[in-house]
């Protein structure tokens, strides 16, 4: 049930973000989501719409992005994204070193909404 705590989380900030700007609905949510993260869309949708239900942000789509995973190389400091997928090795692309560690590829935010 990690979803439905990640989502109501998000839920709180796109309603208090609709009172603040006196929207009458919202109609998408778009979510920029961590490669690594275990969040999947469908379930994302599923507890949205259920905790959205009878308020502004009922039925709203989420649009969800994936944004690549970040390491950073602990022997030179460079900063470097990997394809998750393709990118199995985490081989620093500036020294070669396989000492590098994530930094980014869990988070979530919100990145737009669209209201009326
Ligand atoms: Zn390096």
């Amino acid at each position: 049930m990690h979803e439905l705590s990640v989502i109501n989380n998000i839920l709180k900030v796109v309603l208090k973000h609709a009172e603040d700007h006196k929207v009458k609905k919202v109609v998408a949510v778009h979510l920029q989501v961590g490669e690594l993260s275990d969040l999947e869309d469908q379930w994302m949708q599923q507890y949205f719409d259920y905790l959205a239900k009878d308020g502004i942000a009922e039925a709203a789509c989420l649009v969800i992005e994936r944004v690549p995973v970040v390491m950073k190389c602990s022997d030179c400091g460079m900063s470097h994204a990997i394809n998750i997928k393709e990118d199995k090795s985490s081989m620093c692309p500036e020294c070669g070193s396989t000492n590098n560690t994530i930094v980014s590829g869990r988070e979530y935010f919100i990145k737009n909404l669209e209201a009326i």
